[in-house]
């Protein structure tokens, strides 16, 4: 292993005894190898260990790590190492303005997600009543940027994941949001005659066989997943919102960068009208979305 030349003692406890500063200086060290974000993931991972926050960190750099700090220190360094998300790790993680319990049974929330959010947010009013849907919610995450954005807005989400629907009920339980939640998979749990104004979704949307799975082994493969080109969830969702959105409502769905025509060319097909995409903070297409004018257009 990588900087394993100190002694027995050393190699048992790396940080015991060391400063808030140097425990933090050698796992940016050791984590350079495995992650864009060093400094912040041993932030991230040595807050949780003192069960403290980063402002702790900031405050005390020469704090002493106790024996137990350091070894739950190091245990986390080595998740990490082999590739563990910091958000697994330490069970949360930030979207939006939200700070968001997470479980490795919900997929992590990606800034890219926030695009999806943005034109959710655009096709809300913010002082009228309406009715939005956020199909395959996981974590809640979208559902719930969107309630504390619309205070107004009715919202549902729906999740076929028991664990993934766990975490997120208690997550809007913690911030204090409400959203129907329901168990189910797609638009099957949903109350008959129930039409929305919007329906958003991050649908697992990656090729079985993309070889970029590997680097999202730990995340959970149902939500990424979605048959030979990536596309099944999304042929699905397209196909059957219309019969959920009241007439003039919005469909809007994230996709792979490389997706966005094919996408925009289902929801033509199906007789969207009004027809686009939005780009990520990445500047790669992200989110497309349409209009249902109703079954007359067809
Ligand atoms: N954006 C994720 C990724 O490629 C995939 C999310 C999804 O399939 N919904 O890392």
């Amino acid at each position: 292993m990588k900087g394993d030349n100190g002694d027995t003692a050393d190699r048992a406890s790396p940080s015991a005894g060391r400063s808030v500063k140097q425990a933090l200086q050698a796992a940016q060290a050791q984590l350079a190898a495995v992650s864009d974000t060093p400094r912040l993931d041993a932030e991230l991972l040595l807050a949780h260990a003192l069960e403290r926050d980063r402002g702790f960190l900031r405050r005390e750099p020469e704090y002493r790590l106790t024996d137990e700090a350091a070894a739950r220190f190091t245990a986390l360094l080595e998740r990490r190492r082999a590739g563990e998300p910091v958000a697994y790790l330490i069970g949360r993680g930030g979207f939006w303005s939200l700070e968001l319990a997470l479980s490795p049974a919900v997929l992590i929330p990606r800034p890219d997600t926030e695009a999806l959010v943005e034109q959710a947010l655009a096709a809300l009013p913010p002082t009228s009543p309406a009715r939005a849907l956020d199909l395959g919610t996981g974590s809640g995450a979208v559902a719930l940027a969107i309630a504390a954005e619309r205070p107004q807005a009715e919202v549902w989400a729906v999740e076929r994941s028991p664990a993934a629907l766990a975490v997120a009920e208690a997550n809007g339980r913690a911030l204090g949001l409400s959203v129907h939640w329901l168990l189910g998979d797609w638009f099957s749990p949903l109350p008959a005659e129930l039409r929305f104004d919007l329906i958003l979704s991050n649908p697992p949307y990656i090729a079985a066989a993309d070889p970029h799975l590997a680097q999202l082994r730990f995340e959970p493969q149902a939500a990424l997943v979605s048959g030979p080109d990536g596309l099944d969830d999304i042929r699905h969702l397209i196909r059957h919102a219309p019969q959920r959105l009241h007439p003039g409502g919005r469909l809007l769905l994230e996709h792979g960068w490389e997706q966005g025509a094919a996408v925009r060319a289902l929801l033509a097909q199906r007789g969207f009208a009004e027809v686009e995409t939005w780009r990520d903070l990445g500047g790669r297409e992200r989110v497309s979305g349409g209009v249902w004018q109703g079954e007359r257009q067809g």
